[in-house]
């Protein structure tokens, strides 16, 4: 057993606490770490810390370009320790190491560098205020120290999406990650190591959403938060940051559907929407688990949509034949299960899958990939996020019915449109209620364009350059030049 200890100040510590919990191995069901459990005391110091780095260390007063620099190095560090992160990430959450490995650890890697380009490039204006001997300006600054909380189904893509554009800001950060999957982040801590920031402006507190993540949510020295998690949790965090006024972004769930015309190409569509929803087990915020298929199609399309399913493979996400792994902990495997029984009784038909398995013996927390028909928009199966690897299919007539089903939803996270009609396609983007939008693919995202929600999807942006704007406040200078000013009264 590997024990951990959280990294605050630029040093690895004790919780003060003094107790510990297990991370599992989803693959194997086994225990193969000790994390930090964290409490108030350790969230006060690591934000004691990033507040002294930011208001007395040489961080709050680093040109930009300067700062850009060593946001630069942070993605040189990853790379070099991009091995050792892949091997960890896929051993604390379960996911496919052919997702991590060069794919995402490339991304990760350039997230540092896209947002180090910008540190010195996101300028103000000068604003036309139509007065005379008056400049008017603004200026981006930073709002000092951040606390950003992410999920566990993708804990190192999640966190760089914060951490990169906060830094390049001119912000410090402590970082919360889930409970259930703490570990690569702090190894992405003793990457960082190499990079040689002054002290405080990274940490990483772990332990639970109540006792670590509250006292940093509720703290005063912190006045930013980004959120990545379920509405429930963001619900919770706005309410509490909202006690202080704090800027809050937030990331969460979703319901995503995809829209099946009877004239999209029948199997690379088959692909596209299976590629949607199971590699991750489903366990992907956008993952399009709503499928609306055009009557015309539906059953040819559910057909191959069978055949295709029946072809994944579970297994070792360590192995480059598996095409689908575990659930990433125990806890949302028997929540998924739920959610599955739950459907079997609502009427809905189960076309395929629904059972827990143990492929290979491994004795992890597998499910079959999972398609019901016969869903109606009104079933919990069909408004409830699941985040697991479970499709529901629904049918439709026309677009106008297509559009009221897809919008019929507390969530707007993505959508996907699959259609050879591209007059079609494109009003049809205009019209779907979501943050993304995909157009005859899916799943795809880079460091470059904006991600985020509509409705209880969450609102804020990340990546792209809204993703840097987010961590930025505004001022507005207004200097005269008029030799006097008249008296008042
Ligand atoms: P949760 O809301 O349960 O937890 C998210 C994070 O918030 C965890 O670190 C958790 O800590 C912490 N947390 C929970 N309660 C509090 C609290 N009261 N105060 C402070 N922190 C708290 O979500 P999950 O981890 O289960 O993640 C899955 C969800 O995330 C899904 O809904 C998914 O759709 C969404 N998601 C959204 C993405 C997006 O970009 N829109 C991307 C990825 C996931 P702990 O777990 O340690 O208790």
């Amino acid at each position: 057993m590997e024990t951990y200890a959280y990294y605050a100040d630029g040093r690895w510590l004790e919780p003060a606490g003094g107790e510990y919990f297990d991370s599992e191995n989803p693959y194997t069901g086994k225990a193969w770490a000790k994390i930090p459990r964290c409490n108030t005391a350790d969230a006060n110091i690591a934000v004691q810390a990033a507040y002294r780095a930011y208001h007395e260390g040489p961080w709050g007063r680093m040109n930009p370009s300067e700062r850009g620099a060593m946001v630069r190095r942070l993605g040189d560090a990853v790379a070099r320790h991009a091995e050792r992160l892949a091997e960890i990430e896929v051993r604390d959450n379960g996911k496919r190491r052919v997702d991590i490995r060069p794919g995402l650890s490339s991304w990760l890697i350039d997230s540092f560098y896209y947002y180090a380009g910008m540190a010195d490039k996101f300028e103000g204006a000068v604003i036309p205020t139509g007065r005379d001997q008056i400049l008017n300006y603004t200026r981006h600054e930073p709002y000092g120290v951040v606390a950003a909380i992410t999920a566990w189904n993708s804990p190192l893509l999640i966190a760089i999406w914060k951490l990169a554009p906060a830094l390049a800001a001119g912000n410090t950060v402590v970082l919360k990650p889930s409970e259930f999957a703490s570990a690569s982040t702090l190894e992405l801590m003793k990457a960082f190591e190499d990079a040689d920031l002054p002290s405080g402006v990274i940490n990483t507190v772990t332990g639970f959403g109540a006792e670590v993540g509250e006292p940093l949510v509720t703290h005063e020295q912190v006045r930013k938060v980004s959120f990545t998690g379920s509405v429930e949790g963001g619900a919770r965090v706005a309410g509490l940051a909202a006690r202080t006024i704090k800027s809050v972004t937030m990331e969460l769930g979703g319901k995503s559907p995809q829209l099946v015309f009877d004239d999209a190409r029948l199997e690379h569509t088959v692909h596209g929407v299976c590629g949607g929803i199971f590699p991750p087990a489903g366990q992907s915020c956008i993952a399009g688990s709503r499928l609306l298929l055009q009557s015309g199609i539906y059953d040819d399309f559910v057909e191959k949509l069978l055949e295709v399913t029946a072809r994944a493979r579970l297994g070792d996400p360590n192995d480059a034949a598996t095409s689908i792994g575990p659930i990433a902990n125990k806890a949302h495997f028997e929540t998924v299960l739920g959610h599955i029984e739950r459907a079997r009784q609502s009427g809905a038909t189960l076309a395929c899958g629904g059972n827990a398995v143990n492929p290979e013996g491994a004795g992890g927390w597998f499910i079959e990939p999972t398609v019901f028909t016969d869903v109606t928009p009104d079933m919990p199966l069909a408004r409830e996020e699941i985040f697991g690897p479970v499709l529901a299919v629904m049918r439709f007539d026309s677009e106008e019915e297509a559009v009221q089903i897809a919008n019929d939803s507390d969530f707007g996270l993505a959508a996907g449109i699959w259609t050879e009609d591209h007059r079609r396609a494109l009003d049809l983007a205009n019209r779907l209620e979501a943050g993304t939008v995909y157009l005859n693919n899916y799943f795809d995202a880079c460091t470059q364009s904006p991600v985020g929600g509509y409705k209880q999807s969450g609102y804020g942006r990340e990546n792209g350059w809204e993703g840097m704007r987010d961590f930025l406040q505004t001022k507005s200078v207004w200097l005269s030049t008029a030799r006097r000013i008249d008296a008042p009264f």
